[in-house]
């Protein structure tokens, strides 16, 4: 929070010209730092912490879409714009390479932000429940009809429909791994219970995944301790704040993840340290005068 309310700060404090009055402002503000005000308009999108924020011109996911449907009709879908579309992206991705499946998309955010009731979080457009993808017993991807507290074998009970269901491990990670290696989604949690991290996880190391991919999807997925329920029955995906997102108010609470700072792989490598000293080091070559002595010119 002190990150994120520092950068706002400052960035405050140039906007209004760093008066002594602007300062003494910016700081009496910190009193309504989770809510939007006329002394931070720049403040948008994600604003404060999932637990204590606010949303400002999120986007809404749509009803249904490629690959994916909302579980229930409410106003609960709106996330910042980039994050719904890596939403999007990710559920199109696993209908495309395994079609047959939609994903089930439970609350995310509502338009404002703020409290939702039954959850804890979800206030600042940075949280979605993903329900998981499940077949019958013999295979076939039914539709999930509701959150289905899965046990260790992989295996839960759908009362609607009097049947078992099983676990599609398979197109779960696909999705998982979508939004891992999407460049928008900036996956920092992906909470979800043990045993389904296990399967997850085993399932990966099978199909020969990318090393990367299996670390950073280990590093990111973990059942929160009470009083968060179990959850056996969904995973819910946390976006990161981004640097340019914290100077307009996110809160980057999380912890930090070190390739979530990797620049695009089409950006100009950084220099070296040997060509930043030989550029420290590089005579300064200013236009002179013909005839002009370099050490008395403008005396
Ligand atoms: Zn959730």
């Amino acid at each position: 929070m002190l990150r994120g309310l520092s950068a706002a700060l400052a960035t405050a404090v140039r906007l209004l010209g760093a008066s002594s009055c602007a300062v003494a402002c910016a700081l009496l503000c910190m009193g309504c730092a989770r809510a939007p005000s006329p002394l931070m308009p720049f403040w948008d999108g994600s604003i404060g912490a999932p637990s204590h924020g606010v949303l400002r011109n999120g986007a809404e996911l749509p009803m249904r879409g490629p690959g994916y449907q909302w579980l229930r009709q409410n106003d609960r879908h709106y996330a910042l714009p980039r994050f719904v579309a890596a939403i999007e992206r990710a559920a199109a991705k696993v209908a495309r390479e395994r079609p047959g499946a939609a994903l089930t998309v439970g609350d995310l955010s509502a338009k404002t932000g703020g409290h939702v009731s039954s959850h804890a979080s979800h206030r600042s457009g940075r949280d979605a429940d993903l329900l998981l993808y499940v077949t019958t017993l013999e295979g076939t991807p039914v539709k999930t009809p509701d959150f289905l507290p899965f046990g260790p074998d992989g295996l839960a009970y759908d009362e609607q429909n009097h049947r078992f269901v099983r676990f599609d491990v398979e197109r779960e990670w696909l999705l998982l791994k979508a939004l891992l290696e999407d460049p928008e989604a900036h996956v920092e949690w992906m909470f979800v219970h043990h045993a389904l991290e296990a399967m997850l996880v085993e399932w990966a190391r099978a199909r020969g995944e990318s090393s990367d991919t299996i670390l950073h999807a280990e590093l990111v997925m973990w059942q929160p301790g009470p009083p968060a329920q179990p959850h056996d029955d969904h995973v819910h995906v946390r976006t990161a704040c981004t640097p340019d997102e914290v100077t307009r108010g996110c809160d980057p609470n999380g912890p930090a993840r070190d390739w979530l700072a990797l620049p695009p792989p089409d950006a100009e490598p950084e220099p070296t340290n040997d060509e930043l000293v030989a550029e420290l080091l590089r005579p300064i070559e200013t236009p002179r005068s013909a005839g002009e002595h370099p050490r008395t010119s403008g005396r």
